[in-house]
């Protein structure tokens, strides 16, 4: 297999899982009787550009058939997120009426409702119709296509392009990420700005966060990979903050490679910090399996006592990374009964792979389990908080990420 940017053999494996189904590929009672279709779920490092990429596997187009789609303004600290980025960026950038907003993957408008809002034209780029029909409700224009250079050239082409272009948690999810930045280039007026949110391949390695990894996430990236994706599109990232979104996420800000914008301090720095942290090392990489090993069997483990002590265990919040620790440990209904998720979407279904039952999350206050394991640690925290009842009754929290915690 060729690196998926810069076409050099990849030799580097840097993290396998087995086998396991799509993440979003939750089912119906009456799919428990049907065979269930598991793909090979591995990663491998370029060592030329160190992008970490997912292996081909044949028909990966029928990821891509699930009917559940996940609704951004489901999650209150996610739209707080990105009402503070509207608010900061359009200061920065100096948007007003005259200007065009573009965002890719807008979803269901959590984000762009904010630019409607402050009366700066904006077009939203999506997919899933789902999504898409909910942002249109809130008088957001959204096209409903897959981004990448044809779509870039025809905007720019109909004298659409944008003076701010971005995208919130798509770019590592592109199969094809050299396509889709050469079409950020093309819809990017000149003296325009990009800027693109993704998990940091620099915490997902320091954090252990193995669970991370699913088939529909084809990229984890550094800042010196997207730098390199950045440069030969033509493009520059000018700019980088650390976010604590997702685990740890970056935020890039891109321009046209001759933009008279300097470049910041915060990018070399970042870049040293990288290279510090063996981030274009082999050796790093080659790590990484045995811990995310380390965090399976002690997930496994905790089960399993639990088990033998007679302890209930359940589970809050029907996340894909949740899927992707379950099945990479094997667990079934037996270990862990059942899990709890607020998406009405999920409820009354089952985990892919694992065949948990996924309830509405008033079954986690009526069963009062002794264990509730937080899938979706990132947001542990809020989970906690909205769970404080059972906590005053005994119930305890476990996450398994970074490493396992009770209390
Ligand atoms: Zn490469």
């Amino acid at each position: 297999m060729k690196c998926r940017h810069c076409g050099s053999a990849l030799r580097c494996n840097f993290l396998d899982l087995g086998f396991a189904p799509p993440s979003n590929a939750y089912l119906t009672a009456a799919d428990l009787s049907k065979p269930e279709v598991y793909f090979p779920l591995r990663l491998k490092v370029c060592e030329e550009c160190w992008l970490v990429q997912t292996e081909d596997y044949a028909s990966a187009e029928s990821l891509f058939s699930a009917e559940y789609a996940y609704f951004s303004s489901a999650s209150r600290s996610w739209l707080a997120h990105a009402a503070h980025y509207v608010e900061t960026i359009t200061t920065r950038l100096g948007l007003g009426q005259q200007s065009m907003v573009i965002e890719v993957a807008s979803n269901d408008g959590y984000l762009l409702k904010n630019f409607v809002a402050a009366n700066i034209p904006c077009l939203g780029i999506e997919p899933t119709a789902s999504t898409a029909e909910a942002a249109e409700a809130l008088g957001i224009p959204v096209l409903r296509e897959f981004f990448g250079e044809a779509l870039g050239k025809t905007l720019a082409d109909e004298g659409r392009s944008a003076d701010l272009i971005l995208g919130n948690n798509v770019y590592a999810h592109v199969p094809d990420i050299n396509d889709f930045t050469r079409g950020l280039k093309a819809a990017l007026k000149p003296g325009g700005t990009i800027t693109l949110e993704f998990p940091h391949l620099m915490r997902l390695i320091e954090q252990n966060q193995f669970d991370t990894v699913y088939h529909e996430h084809f990229s984890y990236l550094s800042l010196f990979t997207v730098g390199r994706i950045f440069e030969s599109a033509g493009l520059r990232v000018f700019d980088v903050e650390e976010l604590p979104t997702h685990g740890g996420s970056l935020r890039v800000y891109g321009c046209h490679t001759d933009d008279p914008r300097q470049t910041t301090d915060a990018v070399g720095l970042l870049l040293s910090e990288e290279e510090y942290r063996g981030l274009r090392t082999a050796a790093t990489y080659a790590q990484f399996q045995v811990k995310a090993e380390q965090v399976k069997n002690d997930a496994l483990a905790f089960l399993l006592q639990a088990r033998r002590e007679g302890k209930t265990v359940a589970a809050y919040g029907a996340a894909a990374k949740g899927n992707t620790l379950l099945n990479f440990a094997g667990v079934k209904p037996d270990l862990l009964s059942f899990v709890c998720d607020a998406a009405a979407a999920k409820q009354d279904k089952f985990m892919p792979g694992s065949h948990i039952p996924i309830l509405h999350p008033d079954v986690i206050f009526e069963r009062r389990p002794d264990y509730v394991m937080i899938l979706p640690w990132n947001i542990a925290a809020e989970v906690r908080q909205q769970l404080a009842s059972l906590s005053e009754q005994g119930t305890k929290f476990v996450t398994a990420v970074p490493h396992l915690e009770i209390r």
